[in-house]
């Protein structure tokens, strides 16, 4: 067996049908935590105040955004300021924990995730933010949530095609694990597994348990294994085209990982997720302009604007 490195990342899972609602406040109270921010969309407010409703709540922030724009971030840190908390709680998907991580970057507060899709941001130290359509990325400790519940529960109310693209978005942490450390590559191996049983069934509405447990299991090992080309490519996407980060993830990643995941594409068919950057909204413009920005996959990019299956060989 080849040497290997691995930094293993801290933080407590409480994962079951009903934990929202059951453990969140025993189990944010057992942080030790004094004043707490809840931090959503404006969609997910009222999911926000009704699992938070047994908290001290000190106040809430419900203006988060896909990609964390640059003044979501500042207002949500202003918010965070002005109440003087330790904590922020997030409930939502990968927006809302986005957005709390956005303050942790820039105030010493414990982050608590609830999370009601397959991004998989609860698991990772990776914050992100957007100014004038650049995106930037980066990773600190400071940003890792302390806890996390997991209730299948709460996603419940997720359309059939945003569970769709969302759960390819947890595929493509899964499928980034596979070069990883070995142990890291086994959680990788397992979460494709449960993620390739459990999403078709999740999108069908008969048991999202499976989904989201594959989602925790991908997210942890892409914590671990980092970033790569494929995430590159949907943030560069996403930030400077406001393309949905998940749908992106769904087009992309067949063309990105066909060489060790051909099955990829058959799956997204299956499921529904969309299938073409065309028909998420990237205008043939963009197109143009993205190749310039990315020449080294414009043969890639215009494949999966055409959502053109193989792509050709370039
Ligand atoms: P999101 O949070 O915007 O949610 C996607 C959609 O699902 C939204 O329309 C939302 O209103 C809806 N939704 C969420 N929960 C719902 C529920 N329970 N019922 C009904 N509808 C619900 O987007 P996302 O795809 O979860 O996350 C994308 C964002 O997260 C991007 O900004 C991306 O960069 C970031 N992200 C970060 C990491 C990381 O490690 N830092 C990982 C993945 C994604």
């Amino acid at each position: 067996m080849r040497a290997f490195s691995r930094d293993a990342l801290p933080g407590r899972v409480v994962f079951g049908a009903g934990s929202a609602r059951r453990d969140l406040a025993a189990e944010v109270a057992a942080l030790g935590v004094r004043r707490v921010l809840v931090v959503a969309t404006a969609r997910g407010e009222a999911l926000a105040r009704e699992l938070t409703g047994s908290l001290e709540v000190a106040a809430v922030f419900a203006g988060a955004r896909e990609h964390v724009p640059g003044d979501v971030a500042d207002a949500a840190l202003a918010a965070a300021e002005k109440s003087d908390v330790d904590c922020v709680l997030a409930v939502g998907g990968g927006s809302a924990i986005g957005t709390a991580k956005a303050v942790a970057l820039r105030r010493p507060v414990a982050v608590v995730a609830v999370p009601t899709t397959y991004a998989g941001s609860e698991m990772t130290p990776v914050w992100g933010r957007t100014d004038g359509g650049e995106k930037r990325t980066g990773r600190s400790p400071d940003v890792l949530p302390r806890l996390v519940v997991y209730d299948p529960d709460l996603t419940v109310g997720l359309p059939p095609e945003v569970t769709a693209a969302s759960g390819m978005n947890a595929v493509a942490h899964a499928v980034r694990a596979h070069d990883a450390d070995p142990v890291t590559a086994l959680l990788g191996r397992e979460a494709l597994r449960v993620l390739t049983e459990g999403l078709p069934d999740a999108v069908a509405e008969k048991d999202r348990t499976q989904a989201l447990y594959g989602s925790y299991l991908a997210a942890s090992a892409f914590a671990v294994a980092g970033a790569g080309p494929h995430h590159k490519l949907c943030h560069t996407l996403g930030g400077a085209y406001g393309l949905p980060h998940a749908a992106t993830h769904a087009v992309l990643l067949p063309y990105t990982a066909q060489v060790y995941a051909a099955g990829l594409r058959d799956l997204a068919a299956r499921i529904g997720a969309p299938t073409s950057l065309r028909d998420i909204g990237l205008g043939a413009g963009d197109l143009d302009d993205a190749t310039r920005r990315l020449p080294h996959v414009g043969g890639l990019l215009t494949d999966a604007y055409e959502g053109r299956w193989p792509p050709h060989a370039s």
